[in-house]
């Protein structure tokens, strides 16, 4: 059966700077539909996260789905996980500096600081609250979502240009 996917909004689209409305009801089908449309866009453009956003669906709802793929060959596999109404619970002192990427700012790679470890909670797809730890890529993956559901991007948190990178040479660095 064809997946459908969805058309992804690029940088200068102001729904990427729009902070995103809670999901009130979750077991909506509309919300169920928007769910697996996420997944099957992320996974046609291989991406590890996408939040609701970036396909114009101005909802706090994204989808951490963490597969090694081109874009990230070295990211740990999981399955897709919808997350509904994510928040941030405590963070670790530690922080790392690591690159990042995203579907709606193509063909740029930054050095971002996030923090190394989160404990958050959000509501799975059948409206039930899941509290986690997440660590490492996957944490870094919930965050950068997170501040897509707060109009911001990437590129917001550089510290210096100098981290930013065209994906050319990105790609460069990391086959290596
Ligand atoms: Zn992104």
């Amino acid at each position: 059966m064809e997946k459908s996917t969805l058309d992804i909004v690029k940088l200068g689209n102001p729904i990427l700077r729009t902070p995103a409305q809670s999901v009130s009801d979750i077991t909506d089908p509309q919300i169920s539909q928007l769910i697996d449309s996420l997944i099957a866009t992320a996974e046609a453009n291989n991406g590890v996260g996408i939040a609701a956003p970036q396909v114009s669906e101005s909802f706090r709802l994204f989808i951490v789905a963490s597969r090694p793929s081109i874009r990230y060959p070295h990211a740990p596999k999981m399955q897709p996980t919808p997350m509904i109404n994510p928040k941030i619970v405590s963070y670790s002192k530690e922080t790392v500096k690591d690159w990042e990427g995203c579907l709606s700012v193509p063909g740029l790679r930054g050095l971002i600081t996030r923090y190394q470890a989160i404990e958050v909670e959000y509501c799975n797809r059948e409206g039930l609250v899941e509290r986690r730890v997440l660590t490492d890529f996957i944490a870094r993956i919930f965050q950068h979502e997170l501040d897509h559901l707060n109009g911001m991007v990437f590129l917001d948190r550089l510290e210096s240009q100098k981290d930013l990178y065209s994906e050319e040479e990105y790609q460069k660095l990391i086959w290596d």
